[in-house]
């Protein structure tokens, strides 16, 4: 049986200094031997990682370096970059080259909402897809989500082909109201899709937990990490196929493989911890940013928005400490990147966060934080 830890190609290593390009290949491809060695086997890239990298990545570290038999691969269609249907034949063919295979284990339409599955309708682009799989290039075809059970309810019961769904599932967001993985999870049951489950951390979120929580849960299991929990309630629901985690690190492999092995159903003293721990989180949350980035590449004014709101959060948990670091790291930015407060409110980033976070109005709190004295 597939263990259910999936290597997310989309938080490696950097060279030091180096941007969201400059993966350091020479601390992917150990991390991606470990991974291997363990016997778990499945890999995540888009189009759209790492500036347009990891799948060259993948490549390098990966389909270049070890037998086909021996990997799952994952990948996307870019359905928010589409403009007309010639560009999903000229995206599919780069991204079997990029990768240097000659088909996709797993296929997803990525990232779907109400809006972006509008595009997906006017290009067919689950047409394309459903060729692509009768040819042999897609093994198994499905999409990533992030929008409401009721729009998930929708696609589904249109696009009964699909073979699997991945959702942002995690205990923070189980009950959430925009993100509502409980629901939506329960809509894939329902259809009879099989879950990919992504984000089980939060984009980090869960791997720092207040200290009342962590201590309930060290009462449970003293071996455990706040990001272990995370992936073991994730993992432990019924129907999940596999739980994607983006490892930075070769320690983060080794702790993340060990903790995956087995994965049995959360008992009930789990379930209450990991509520206590989200009711906690949500009395101190900020902005529910999970890093993604996707909104950072169509900002007229090179706002690097992930990292301001990471900042604020951070800074706000620490309680805003004059001796924190977190005044210096916005400053650094100024440079070479928009401040917070040179956002026009164009939008731009509104209509493609998965989060469905207010951007500018998050922003103006960003820069009253940090841009008033
Ligand atoms: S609304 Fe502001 S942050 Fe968003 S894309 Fe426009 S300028 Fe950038
Ligand atoms: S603001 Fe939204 S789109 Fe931008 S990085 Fe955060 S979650 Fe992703």
């Amino acid at each position: 049986m597939l263990k259910k830890l999936g290597f997310g190609m989309m938080r490696l290593p950097l060279t030091a200094g180096g941007a969201d390009k400059d993966v350091d290949l020479e601390r992917v491809a150990p991390m991606v031997d470990a991974f291997l060695q363990r016997d778990f086997c499945y890999f995540d890239t888009a189009y759209m990682y790492h500036g347009g990298c990891s799948e060259e990545v993948v490549r390098k570290a990966l389909t270049q370096r070890h037998p086909r038999s021996r990997f799952l691969l994952a990948d996307k269609m870019p359905v928010m970059m589409l403009q007309k249907s010639s560009d999903q034949p000229r995206i599919f063919e780069q991204q079997l080259a990029r990768c240097g295979v000659d088909y996709f284990d797993f296929y997803l339409l990525h990232s779907l909402t109400a809006t972006h599955y509008e595009t997906a309708c006017r290009l067919d682009t689950f047409a394309f897809a459903r060729q692509q799989k009768a040819e042999g290039r897609i093994r198994r075809l499905g999409f990533s989500f992030h929008d409401s059970a009721q729009v998930l309810d929708r696609i589904l019961t249109e696009h009964p082909e699909v073979d699997f769904v991945q959702l942002q599932i995690n205990y923070l967001d189980w009950e959430d109201a925009s993100v509502q993985s409980r629901l939506c999870y329960e809509t894939a049951l329902r259809h009879g899709k099989p879950v990919t489950v992504m984000e089980p951390v939060k984009g980090g979120t869960l791997a720092t937990l207040p200290q009342a929580a962590l201590e309930r849960m060290r009462r449970i299991h003293p071996d455990w990490s706040a990001p272990v929990w995370a992936l073991r309630f994730a993992a432990g629901l019924e129907n999940v196929q596999m739980v994607l985690s983006g490892m930075s690190t070769l320690e983060q492999v080794a702790e993340n493989t060990a903790a995956m092995e087995h994965t049995p159903p959360f008992d009930a003293a789990e379930r209450a911890a990991v509520a206590g721990a989200a009711a906690l989180l949500r009395q101190a949350a900020a902005v529910p940013c999970t890093g993604c980035r996707y909104c950072v590449d169509g900002c007229p004014a090179h706002i690097p928005i992930p990292r301001y709101f990471e900042l604020y959060n951070t800074d706000l948990g620490t309680g805003g400490n004059t001796f924190d670091t977190h005044q210096a790291y916005y400053e650094n930015y100024g440079p070479t990147h928009g401040k917070a407060s040179d956002c026009i409110g164009c939008g731009a980033c509104v209509r493609v966060c998965p989060q469905h976070i207010a951007i500018p109005d998050r922003l103006k709190e960003v820069a009253r934080h940090f841009e008033t004295d």
